[in-house]
């Protein structure tokens, strides 16, 4: 492959209904594949864009290279894109291909994460992180990567004050800084728990405000059974849907450090999620009001739950 691009172009699997599995399996393409076209004397990676929608946003992320490997720059193409340059190099093998990049990594700046609380009325010592992430990806403005996530971690205390509830064990809401590249805050916010020798009885991530369905838990299989048996009560408003899967990458950390109970992913309809994921569409008209609530409530009561019975 001396002096050629290596072009990924394996779609989404449409038939997963989950796209967060679709998202998962094609993912090795942008993941590792600047190592391997590096390995093959490549001067180049071209990798179909993560997603199911047909557009001409090149959708982004995470790719990674190898020390031992000769570093070849790697470029998302938008779907359309990579559609276009599929038929071209069919109609001509001995297509020319250019590519021109302007991308550069800027120097850290100083930043924080973002922590407001409630104290228990009964067990403050005990303590149940909310969260979602203050930063975007670099294309993206974040709407939903993570701005809904930030907005309903506050809404969820608002709205126990507002419903005049006095939560049993401290509530905190954390926007969480650098969830996109490195996860600083998330490892910070453990770091400090730990340090303090606080006491964490559970931690929620929201990342994407979509319509509630439910949750996912990282958990015991006995606790796990513990919050199926509130399903039930989040079953009125279609967010019953539990699930034992990924908590989320703020509160990942918290696992190691102070090893909560549970660690809890918000769970919104993620059909739509891959559209805007990681682009330049991630934006503000993209956030529906009505679902953004909905999801703030589902986890208000969650917290409720949580505050009141333990786990
Ligand atoms: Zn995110």
């Amino acid at each position: 492959m001396k002096g050629k691009f290596v072009f990924y172009n394996r779609p989404f699997d449409d038939a997963l209904i989950e796209p967060g599995m679709a998202y998962g399996r094609a993912g090795d393409q942008r993941r590792i594949g600047a190592i391997e076209a590096g390995k093959r004397g490549a001067v180049g990676a071209l990798v179909r864009s993560l997603t199911s929608a047909h557009d001409d946003y090149p959708h982004t992320g995470t790719m990674n290279y190898d020390p031992a490997v000769p570093k070849v720059p790697g470029a998302a193409l938008s779907t359309l894109a990579a559609d276009k340059l599929s038929l071209l190099l069919k109609a001509n093998k001995d297509l020319e291909f250019e590519l021109q990049m302007e991308c550069v990594t800027l120097p850290d700046e100083k930043s924080y994460n973002v922590v407001g609380e409630i104290k228990g009325s009964k067990f403050p010592d005990e303590i149940i992180t909310v969260g979602g992430h203050l930063d975007s990806w670099d294309l993206a403005e974040g709407a939903h990567d993570d701005g809904t996530g930030v907005v309903q971690s506050m809404e969820a205390l608002r709205l126990l004050r507002a419903a005049g509830l006095k939560p049993e064990r401290t509530v905190r809401a954390v926007l969480f800084m650098n969830e996109e590249n490195g996860n600083r805050g998330g490892t910070e916010y453990a770091r400090l728990a730990a340090q303090n020798k606080e006491k964490h009885l559970a931690a929620i991530e929201s990342d994407g405000g979509f319509t509630p369905r439910g949750f996912s838990a990282e958990a015991e299989p006995a606790i796990v059974a513990k919050l199926a048996k509130w399903g039930p009560l989040l079953k009125p408003y279609h967010a019953s849907d539990l699930t034992v899967g990924h908590g989320g990458t703020d509160i990942g950390p918290l696992k190691t450090a102070v090893q909560p109970k549970a660690l809890i992913g918000y769970d919104g309809d993620s059909q739509r999620y891959f559209d805007i994921h990681h682009t330049a569409a991630d934006t503000f008209d993209k956030v529906n009001r009505r679902e953004l609530e909905l999801g703030g409530a589902s986890m208000a009561s969650l917290i409720y739950l949580l505050s009141k019975y333990g786990l």
